[in-house]
């Protein structure tokens, strides 16, 4: 199943993306499950199917929002793939790197990406996003991908000088609207083994980052017993997995995000996140 949040005629909503759209679930659905991750806390999500209304919304009428958007918490996994941490420089990590993500610097599938008035820095960084759908709390590597309620794709944008700035990356990471999410959380039932998986990012339709999840240092049960060991994973939460070789302030000379350029994370059997970047000062004066 593929599941979807967004807003359409100003509400915010859910349902199962189906050929044609996405089928809302019932308004009774609704009342007893508001959003999306009150549907994985309480572990309905195979009730979907039978709770949805006839007719379903057309992909273009509804604004997408990030598939879970009020996660408990946003974790991050940085330099997690061999050929990122060759091209930044950086040492094999003896533990997973994680930083926190805001929900408000992650905006859904089709919607703008921002890039900052602060800083002409700003980078793409395609990755897998795991979301979490039973709570875990010291789970062993060998149970982890129980606890995993599906996938998403993820694009952790990144503006590096202030990323930077000191030894912790959350300034740079957590730019209003400067990452993405989606389009859909693709449940884990489709997706037995993802380190099977196959991400590619796209600007403006040129491959500029490709990668396999076969490649990470840490994967994804190593992640989950690492993070469980410190704090308890709860229904909704997402890990970004890291990303791979190619981000643009690893190029000579480096490639930026501008507005108008197409950010794409592409990852086959999840999805394809598409997002525009827009400039700050131009939204914000619009
Ligand atoms: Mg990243």
């Amino acid at each position: 199943m593929k599941l979807a949040s967004f807003i359409h005629g100003g509400e915010p909503g859910y349902g199962l993306v189906v050929e044609d759209g996405i089928s809302p679930v019932t308004p009774a659905f609704r009342a007893d499950y508001a959003d999306l991750r009150a549907v994985l806390r309480a572990g309905a999500e195979g009730q979907l199917p039978d709770n949805l209304d006839v007719a379903p919304l057309p992909l273009s009428d509804v604004q997408f929002l990030p598939p879970v958007p009020n996660p408990d918490k946003i974790l991050c996994v940085g330099v997690n793939y061999r050929a990122h941490i060759e091209e930044m420089g950086r040492a094999l990590p003896d533990y997973p790197v994680v930083f926190t993500r805001f929900a408000r610097s992650l905006v859904g599938h089709q919607e703008p990406l921002l890039r900052p008035l602060a800083s002409h820095q700003y980078d793409f960084e395609g990755e897998l996003a795991v979301i979490i759908g039973k709570p875990a709390r010291h789970v062993a590597r060998e149970q982890a991908l129980g606890h995993v309620a599906g996938y998403s794709c993820f694009m952790d944008g990144s503006v590096r000088d202030w990323q930077r700035h000191t030894g912790q990356f959350t300034a740079g990471k957590n730019f209003d609207n400067s990452g993405a999410m989606g389009p859909w959380l693709v449940t884990a039932d489709e997706i037995p083994d993802p380190s099977f998986l196959l991400l590619q990012t796209r600007v403006n339709g040129a491959v500029m980052q490709r990668g396999g999840l076969a490649d990470l240092v840490f994967d994804i049960p190593a992640l989950l017993e690492y993070c469980s060991t410190f704090t308890e994973l709860m229904p909704g939460d997402v890990i970004a997995t890291g990303t791979p070789g190619g981000v643009g302030a690893a190029r000579t000379p480096p490639v930026w995000l501008e507005a108008g350029d197409t950010v794409e994370v592409d990852i086959g059997g999840v999805g394809n996140l598409v997002c525009n970047v827009q400039d700050e000062l131009a939204r914000s004066r619009a």
